[in-house]
């Protein structure tokens, strides 16, 4: 599943950089072998062929996206197709709706999501967790306050379980996990994102409308 060399080159991924976890992504992402950098202006946005948002603070980035007008470009760009990897409060930020708060989201993935879901004796908690599309090793997933997805819309696919709730979920081009795989060694769900925004790039360019937006 690793990205091919010359093609992985041209790829640039970018890391939501308003708040969280945004260094861990970036020196992962270098592990996978593609470089890829924060996205703090919306010209920073319209350059990459991939987005990732971290894990961090839900309430906060709703905030700061506001304020930095990045919202309606973000949703405008993952509409049109972009791949977006929500991690953590990631998936809380990209998701339809989060139970019993009326919470702002951006609504890119018919997922209903309930933040902080797994009780505090597990705030945190490292588990062994079967993702098939991954291979047959379990992945070594780390849950930090995490949410999980209570309900989730028919176009959604779930690739993995903790507990009987899904916590990693794809949608076409969007890719949610309530865990943190930037904080690991494995670098499998970060390639597994790659591959997405590999087959967006390629499906965009034997379209002949590259993926990238050029800015003026
Ligand atoms: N509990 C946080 C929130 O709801 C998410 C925690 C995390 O990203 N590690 O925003």
């Amino acid at each position: 599943m690793a990205p091919k060399a010359g093609i992985s080159e041209r790829i640039s991924i970018g890391v939501l950089a308003l708040q969280g976890d945004v260094d861990e992504h970036i020196a992962a992402m270098r592990r996978a072998g593609v470089s890829a950098a924060g996205v703090k202006t919306r010209a920073d946005l319209a350059r990459v062929d991939g987005l990732i948002v971290p894990g961090g603070e839900s309430t906060t980035v709703m905030k700061l996206l506001a304020r930095f007008e990045l919202g309606k470009p973000l949703q405008e760009r993952v509409r049109a197709g972009l791949p977006l990897w929500g991690t953590c409060m990631g998936t809380i930020v990209v998701a339809r709706e989060v139970v019993g708060l009326e919470q702002p989201t951006l609504g890119l993935i018919d997922i209903a999501v309930r933040r902080n879901a797994f009780g505090r004796q597990n705030d945190s908690a490292e588990v062994a967790l079967p993702i098939p599309v991954l291979g047959a090793e379990p992945f070594p997933a780390i849950f930090i306050r995490a949410p999980w997805i209570e309900r989730q819309g028919r176009g959604v696919q779930s690739l993995a379980e903790r507990d009987g709730h899904s916590v990693m979920v794809r949608e076409r081009n969007v890719l949610c996990t309530s865990f943190h795989p930037e904080l690991t060694a494995d670098t499998r769900v970060h390639e597994y994102f790659l591959s997405m925004v590999l087959e967006a790039s390629q499906a965009g360019r034997a379209a002949g409308i590259g993926n990238r937006q050029d800015v003026a």
